[in-house]
């Protein structure tokens, strides 16, 4: 049995292409290398290039690898863009997840992991907030992640499959053996930007926004590293082989960090005051989210490894300098 990771030539993906290959799972990534590298696809996983929409590349794919799970990942995950390009995002996460989950249960697919996100509660009443709050996304992405979710739920009524859906709060650092890690040029999530400013790969950088109903003003997260994000995929699917049924889980570490605060990391983590400038708020932007992470400890035995906000930084540097030496070389 093979798993098929869309997406496994990227951030998350890899580390999920290691973290099964480490379990002596057989894995098969489909990517369109678009953002992924095809370095970053691990030595003994196979890597299809093309579309994961490509209905007819999956359905051979699934035939030929006897594709039994699907870990989907691929997918456009910024936030601000998807203000700014909404059909983009419908197209490339909906739409297309459409497609894959045709194939799926065409080709007999039993399980299906989702990767989704916090963005699907947009502004929680309560934080931790727990899986049963009220969805309510502010932005196109959550939209879309969350009409996946409503998909999954509606196919999984009609077909034999089950289904995961992990909802990710902010994730970072990078494999701790330094196999893996963020590399996307011109990535625009926190810490990966305050790692490239204290390595002064960038001039400085912005806090977007000090005026929100928050204890210092900026905005609050939960940082978890992506490795324990990974562990969770695998957790979660030896559940659903073990008959668990259909589940959503928040995935994080129930501690919220406001940016200022991950700034103040990493300055200290690095060694370098590097310029902070604040700037205004940025579109789609909630004012706190935090994981209530009790339903994945509980129903998949999630237990985190690596919560520890100075490791996530140091690992995130240690990748950010090493990437940074393979572009020089
Ligand atoms: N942020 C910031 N400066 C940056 C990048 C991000 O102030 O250069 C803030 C952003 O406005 C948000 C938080 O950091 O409040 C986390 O943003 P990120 O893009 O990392 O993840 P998101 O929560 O949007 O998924």
């Amino acid at each position: 049995m093979t798993i098929l990771v869309t997406g496994g030539a990227g951030y998350i993906g890899s580390h999920m292409a290691l973290e099964l290959l480490d379990a002596g799972e057989a894995v098969v990534v489909i990517d369109n290398l678009s953002t992924g590298f095809r370095w970053a696809v691990p030595e003994g996983a196979t890597l299809v290039v093309g579309d994961f929409g490509d209905e007819k590349l999956v359905a051979e794919t699934i035939a030929r690898y006897d594709i039994a799970e699907i870990i989907h990942f691929a997918a456009k995950i910024v936030v601000p863009d998807s203000v700014v390009d909404p059909l983009g995002y419908y197209l490339n996460n909906v739409a297309k997840a459409r497609s894959l989950l045709e194939c799926a249960v065409g080709g007999g697919v039993k399980h299906f992991i989702f990767s989704s996100t916090a963005a699907v509660y947009g502004n929680p009443e309560q934080n931790p907030v727990t899986e049963d709050e009220t969805l309510k996304p502010i932005s196109p992405y959550g939209r879309s992640k969350l009409m996946v979710e409503w998909m999954l739920e509606d196919v999984a009524r009609a077909h034999p499959l089950t289904y995961a859906a992990l909802r990710y709060f902010n994730v970072a650092g990078a494999d701790p053996q330094g196999r893996s890690g963020q590399s996307t040029p011109n990535a625009t999530h926190l810490i990966k930007v305050a790692v490239q400013a204290a390595l002064g790969l960038r001039p400085g950088m912005d806090v977007f926004g000090v005026d929100y109903p928050t204890p210092d003003g900026s905005c609050l997260r939960d940082y978890i590293h992506v490795t324990d994000l990974a562990r969770a995929h695998l957790d979660a699917l030896r559940y659903l082989r073990a008959d668990g049924r259909s589940i959503v889980c928040n995935v994080g570490y129930q501690k919220g960090f406001s940016v200022l605060e991950v700034i103040e990391v990493v300055k200290k983590v690095s060694g370098v005051d590097f310029p902070v400038t604040i700037a205004g708020r940025r579109a789609g932007d909630p004012a706190a989210i935090v994981a209530s992470n009790a339903r994945i400890r509980a129903a998949l035995g999630w237990t985190p490894q690596h919560d520890n906000l100075e490791q996530i930084v140091e690992q995130a540097l240690n990748w950010e300098r090493r990437l940074h030496n393979r572009r020089l070389a």
